[in-house]
């Protein structure tokens, strides 16, 4: 099936009612803020103009409110929403809501959906999302989960450190990975929990002083300390949470891409307004070679990336897991928005350091991005070892193949040279 990069004419439609939204009404208070996003009352300013500009919660599904739009649709939208570090948080697409509306209405049942997914997808909660531990507990590698969820009577009780969790200052409730089967180290073995933030087992700790500032809620420790909750509170099956994390952090990872890929594209805007102004040695700095390739560079990392995730995107419309084409997309659109938003920086001189536009604060939002969703290097080190795999398996079976037909030649070379020779010739033929 061909790869169809025309956007469905409704979700073009609501893609340029995003983009004026976020033009005429985000970026004047982004900009007023510095790119921080501030308190839960512009949180709530945001998505109250959202709504009236018929652009809130595209992803969720119609009975919860939204537009229900797919990956490929949130691919176009969501970058449109992303020109703005405000734009997410207006169209409750930020992470990580976004992600636990998409993980909940996945694996949630019918009264877990009422109860948290509901208020989520309305903006009237936020959530968090507890995965990571401070060494040596789950961080690139997840099996090194060692916050426990142990049976008690009536349900469970969770025991362990997060850190790192972001939107856990204020958020209603927690997703909770959490060991119920064997030691860390160990594969699988990990069930996820809803958590409400007012249980008295679940401590809210420091705020973790970090480069970007612009993800509500902030990063912050989590502690869980004789967490009591129910059989209710288990999301999907025991022992399925790295199966129901993959339901996440797939389409999560190609989310955030969407999200920065607008920023690049912002910064590079800004540079170009720049370059096309600013006169250097008789000439506009646009026309001067070293400018220029600069801003061909922003336009190639640009497209690339907007290529890369919307083939990811459309395997994932498929049903299918696209672990190679999300890690694939993931490091080169966290690399080339990094590329783009320095090169835009360097462009604009001074004036790209200074508090006057927003480039400095764009470069420091969007180097975190190297490292969550899974850092460059594990996503490096997961597609080689696919392709290697690949390539021992068509090797092994090659091999098995040349077994196979020396072992046919001689069964046919017998009297009756039917039977064991003609099982073995297909499979070395393949
Ligand atoms: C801004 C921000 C927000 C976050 N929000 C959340 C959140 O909401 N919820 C949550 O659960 N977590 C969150 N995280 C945590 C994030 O998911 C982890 O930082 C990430 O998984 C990496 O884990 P780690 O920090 O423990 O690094 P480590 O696992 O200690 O890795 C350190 C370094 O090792 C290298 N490395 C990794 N794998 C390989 C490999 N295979 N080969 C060679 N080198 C390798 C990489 O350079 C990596 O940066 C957030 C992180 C940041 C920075």
């Amino acid at each position: 099936m061909a790869v169809d990069f025309e956007p469905d004419p409704l979700v073009a439609e609501l893609a340029a009612r995003t983009a004026r939204f976020v033009r005429e009404e985000v970026i004047p208070i982004e900009v007023a803020n510095d790119g921080v996003a501030g308190s839960e009352q512009v949180r709530r300013e945001l998505q109250a103009g959202a709504r009236a500009a018929g652009v809130f919660a595209p992803h969720a599904a119609e009975e919860f409110g939204g537009h229900g739009l797919d990956m490929r649709g949130r691919a176009t939208v969501f970058e449109e929403a992303g020109y703005s570090l405000l734009g997410p948080i207006a169209l409750n697409i930020a992470a990580p809501d976004e992600g636990n509306v998409h993980m909940l209405e996945q694996i949630a049942s019918d009264e877990q959906k009422a109860r948290y997914l509901a208020p989520l997808a309305a903006g009237d909660v936020r959530s968090c999302f507890a995965m990571t531990e401070p060494a040596p507990g789950a961080g690139s590698d997840p099996d090194a989960l060692s916050t426990t969820a142990t049976r008690v009577p009536g349900g469970w009780r969770i025991d362990g450190r997060k850190w790192f969790i972001t939107g856990a200052d204020g958020a209603g409730f927690a997703i909770v990975m959490a060991r119920t089967a064997g030691v860390p180290g160990d594969r699988g073995g990990a069930t996820m929990f809803l958590v409400d933030a007012d249980n008295p087992g679940m401590r809210i700790g420091r705020h973790i002083p970090t480069l970007d500032e612009s993800l509500h809620g902030g990063h912050l420790e989590v502690t869980f300390d004789d967490c009591r909750i129910g059989d209710d509170a288990v999301l999907g099956e025991v022992d399925q949470g790295y199966r129901y994390a993959q339901v996440r952090l797939g389409p999560a990872r190609m989310t955030h891409c969407m999200r920065w890929l607008g920023i690049a594209r912002r910064a590079q805007d800004i540079a170009v307004a720049h370059a096309s102004r600013r006169r250097l040695f008789g000439s506009r700095l646009g026309d001067l070679g070293m400018a220029q390739a600069m801003i061909a560079d922003n336009e190639i990392d640009v497209s690339a990336a907007r290529g890369l995730i919307l083939r990811a995107c459309w395997e994932l419309d498929r049903g299918r897991h696209a672990g190679t084409e999300v890690s694939v997309a993931k490091v080169f659109t966290a690399e080339a928005v990094w590329r783009v938003v320095d090169r835009s920086l360097q462009l604009c001189g001074s004036l790209g350091v200074s508090g006057d536009v927003l480039l400095g604060r764009f470069l420091r939002e969007v180097r975190p991005f190297r490292i969550y969703d899974g850092p460059s290097e594990t996503h490096r080190w997961s597609i080689a070892r696919r392709v290697v795999g690949r390539a021992a398996a068509a090797a092994d079976s090659a091999a098995d193949a040349a077994v196979d037909s020396a072992v046919g030649a001689t069964v046919n070379g017998t009297a009756n040279g039917t039977a064991a020779g003609g099982t073995a010739g297909p499979a070395g033929a393949r």
